[in-house]
């Protein structure tokens, strides 16, 4: 049992409208039934929305929430940064110093600072673990691009916020509970939203489901022309498999963001993962390191990507997929042969 005083209790936004249940936010929710029995505060699951997903209940239940609250609104219905910290702001002030924690999305990266302004407390973004050690609550954050990673110990009982993409592979299952369910319709704002949303409209669809492929040729800063893209491209198609990409490539535009590995995109576990150029940056790593076998190249041989690749190749892309491409063109002629 750490010492210090106790959070009254851990709260976990387990996501809104149709993306909730968010599956690390469950993943998420079963470590927190760990800290919180061991911190003795009581778990709840956050909902937002225009109404309570079943689906979230069942999975609450599953993970061992003792509350499940529903936040619900019209303006909740769809993504709004402000309404959403609104919301949370207003329950956490409510209900007393507590710890909360969201899945490190992209929508958390807005929500978790305005949510800790609004309460003026502090906010540890972007964090891959929180765990207990020596009696404290630590939480691990990448620093300097990735490169680094510090342990920070945070003092219970203090409110505070934190944004966590767990990257280990402990149970998503928890232990079941049996959760009171306190649905909130909220009021129409009494002081009107800063930004209003207009519409909406969806992305075109992936052309691609890269969590259903076997092979993944992915393709990070390193690969960023259209030389060796095309080079990437070659080798995906010679091996059956899907291109995907590191965040700055879609960021700069060279493939969709249904194309990007990682905290910010897709969770993948193909047979082979054929990293081009990529530094393996956490964010990245997140997404792609439970891959059955890990192929990396990068000229850099201090490139962090090497630290979970099964295989590495220091050199090049130009140099070192030509001769992949050789090599696959042959295996392939080699499969036709009676
Ligand atoms: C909140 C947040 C969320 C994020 N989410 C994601 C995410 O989901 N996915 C993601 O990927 N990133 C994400 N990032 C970004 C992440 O931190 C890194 O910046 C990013 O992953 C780096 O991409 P990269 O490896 O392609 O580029 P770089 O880090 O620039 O690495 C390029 C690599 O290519 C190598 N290289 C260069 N030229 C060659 C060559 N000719 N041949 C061989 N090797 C070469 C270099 O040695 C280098 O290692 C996120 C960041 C934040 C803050």
């Amino acid at each position: 049992m750490p010492s210090g005083k106790p959070w009254s209790e851990l709260v976990v936004f387990l996501g809104y409208g149709q993306y909730c249940p968010d599956g690390a936010a469950l993943h998420l929710l079963a470590r927190c039934r760990f800290l919180a029995d061991r911190l003795g505060s009581r778990l709840t699951a956050l909902v937002l929305g225009q109404e309570l997903p079943a689906s979230a209940v069942a999975a609450a239940e599953e993970r061992g929430a003792d509350e499940i609250v529903s936040l619900e609104a019209p303006a909740l219905a769809h993504y709004h940064a402000e309404a959403f910290a609104r919301a949370v702001g207003n329950l956490l002030r409510e209900r007393g110093p507590g710890l909360f924690l969201l899945p490190n999305t992209l929508e958390a990266t807005e929500v978790a600072p305005a949510v800790a302004g609004m309460l003026e407390v502090p906010a540890l973004t972007n964090c891959i673990d929180i765990e207990i050690a020596n009696g404290c609550v630590v939480v691990t954050r990448p620093m300097f691009w990735g490169t680094r990673h510090v342990r920070i110990q945070v003092e219970t009982g203090q409110p505070l916020v934190v944004t966590v993409q767990l990257r280990d592979g402990s149970p998503v299952q928890g232990r079941p509970g049996n959760p009171s369910v306190r649905r909130v319709q909220l009021p129409a704002e009494a002081e009107p939203l800063l930004t209003r949303i207009l519409g909406g409209s969806e992305p075109a669809v992936a052309d691609i489901d890269l969590t259903k492929a076997e092979v993944i040729v992915a393709a990070g800063r390193g690969a960023a022309s259209k030389s060796a893209i095309k080079l990437v491209e070659e080798i995906a198609e010679l091996l059956g498999g899907a291109v995907a990409c590191s965040r700055p490539m879609a960021d700069l535009g060279w493939f969709p963001r249904g194309r990007i590995v990682g905290t910010s995109g897709k969770t993948v576990r193909p047979k082979l993962y054929l990293a081009c150029g990529i530094s393996g940056a956490s964010q990245h790593l997140a997404g792609m390191q439970e891959a059955q076998t890990i192929i990396a190249i990068n000229k850099d041989p201090y490139a962090p990507i090497f630290e979970v690749a099964h295989y590495g190749v220091v050199g090049m892309l130009e140099e070192i997929l030509p001769a992949f491409i050789e090599n696959a063109r042959g295996i392939r002629a080699g499969d036709k042969l009676p």
